[in-house]
This record gives C-alpha cells, structure tokens and sequence, in this order.
C-alpha cells in the first residue's frame, strides 16, 4: 500500500520517474513561452527613442551643454547640432546663441 501511493506518474509525458513538475519536456515548453517576455536583457525602443538618444551622442560628442540642447529642441531643431558648436568656438556666449537659434529661420529676412 505505501508502494503504491508512491509511484506518481508524470501527467505530461506518462513516465513514472518523475512528476509533472520535473518533467524534461514541460521546462521545455515553459522556457519556450517565458523567454521573449522575461529576457532582462530585451528593452523595448521606439525609433523616436533611437533619434533622441542619437543626438543625445552627438551632443556629448559636440560638448554641449543640456541648456542649449534644450533650447534647440524646444526651438525644433533650426540648425544642426554641430553649428551649435560653431557658434560657441565663434566665441558666442550661451544666450546669444539661443538667440542665433531663434532668429535663423528668419534670416533671408534681415540679410
Ligand atoms: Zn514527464
């Protein structure tokens, strides 16, 4: 009688010696269903996500600071990152290049 209610058998492939859940071929179910969604090392990002963290690297590459690269965005990028860094190498001072930002769109206008 104790034999007998020993002997358990394994619900997904029948054998008897291991349970369902040891069972060889049920982990093999579960880490094919689990992995896509548990993978710690997936991240999920968006091709605007991509853009920011693109200019993000040419901002440090340029040695802008955040303030400006602010600005610019908020202004919707009226010139590339790089005439920023022109600018500032010109010997504009912060302010007056949030200025140069702002009037660029106009400027067939004044010249
Ligand atoms: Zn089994």
């Amino acid at each position: 009688m104790e034999n007998s209610t020993r002997i358990t058998r394994c619900s997904v492939c029948k054998s008897t010696e291991h349970n369902m859940r040891t069972c060889p071929q049920r982990i093999i179910e579960d880490t094919f269903v689990r992995e896509p969604e548990e993978d710690p090392w997936t991240v999920d990002i968006s091709s605007k996500k991509e853009r920011l963290i693109n200019d993000l690297q040419d901002k440090e590459s340029y040695n802008l600071d955040n303030e400006l690269f602010m600005s610019w965005l908020q202004l919707k990028k009226p010139i590339p990152l790089k005439e920023i860094r022109y600018t500032l190498d010109k010997g504009l001072l912060k302010p007056s290049v949030v200025l140069y930002m702002n009037l660029i769109k106009d400027i067939d206008e004044y010249y």
